[in-house]
């Protein structure tokens, strides 16, 4: 069957002022606007969300927040809520950044109410999960991964999970220019969609897009995109530069059409 859509998703993390965000957003709009053959998604800090939706309008790149906290409202001091990123253009959000759990103590508790209130808010949850180096080398990666899958994603329906996108980041892929080869990324990621079909069944697994997310570059995405099970990316450091970010997206298109 044919493969999903691809994904590539930028996630700015805790970069870009205002002037900065509206000169990344509106070169990045100048060059991949016209792109049809994959979804493009940038996901700002949330201090500038309200500029880039603006400079966003009319290009078909999507916008996601970068997190949030389950509430719809209220006096939690320093929160931003579902319905708030829906209302500022927002049609994706990432929850459970491998950051948000080693920094800021997320869980896969917290990450399955996250994930219940982007749903009812009516955004796309990204979840992400992934090992450590150290679990990698004790060979635990499969169990971390089904735990934090199914953890993550306790008691939601499937007609919820198919909608999710899932980004597989090894945390020592993240920030630290080692990429996961091809074979190791596409080894984790069929596992994942394994698991997701035991669990779901097999059209829910066939419907959801899990990206690749760790030291993507230009350079990189073009072999992870060929993989069967690798269905976009999760980008942070390259997202950052307009040209390196629509390059990965380019190649990614290329990548797409070539095997059409
Ligand atoms: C990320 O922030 O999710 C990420 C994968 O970062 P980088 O591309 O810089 O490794």
């Amino acid at each position: 069957m044919a493969k999903r859509k691809p994904l590539i998703a930028g996630n700015w993390k805790m970069y870009k002022t205002g002037p900065q965000a509206g000169e990344l957003t509106g070169r990045l709009k100048s060059l991949v606007s016209d792109v049809v053959d994959v979804d493009v998604m940038v996901a700002p800090p949330f201090t500038v969300l309200g500029v880039v939706a603006e400079i966003l309008k009319g290009s078909g790149i999507y916008l996601g927040g970068q997190n949030l906290f389950w509430e719809a409202e209220g006096a939690y001091t320093g929160e931003i809520s579902a319905p708030m990123l829906k209302a500022v253009g927002c049609t994706y959000v990432i929850i459970g950044h491998s950051e948000r759990r080693q920094y800021f103590g997320e869980t896969n508790a917290s990450v399955n109410r996250k994930i219940r209130a982007a749903l009812v808010g009516g955004l796309i949850p990204v979840v992400c999960i992934g090992e450590s180096e150290a679990e990698r080398e004790l060979g635990q990666t499969f169990s971390v991964v089904q735990e934090q899958l199914e953890e993550g994603l306790e008691g939601l329906i499937s007609d919820d999970v198919q909608k999710l996108g899932i980004a597989y980041e090894p945390v020592w892929a993240i920030g630290t220019g080692k990429t996961a080869t091809t074979d190791q990324a596409q080894e984790v990621h069929e596992f994942i969609r394994g698991r997701m079909g035991t669990v779901y069944g097999n059209s829910v697994a066939n419907a959801v897009r899990i990206l690749y997310g760790g030291s993507v570059k230009p350079e990189n995405i073009g072999d992870l995109i060929t993989m069967a099970d690798i269905d976009g990316a999760l980008v942070g450091g390259a997202s950052l530069n307009a040209d390196s970010f629509a390059a990965i997206v380019r190649s990614c298109v290329d990548s797409v059409t070539d095997k059409a």
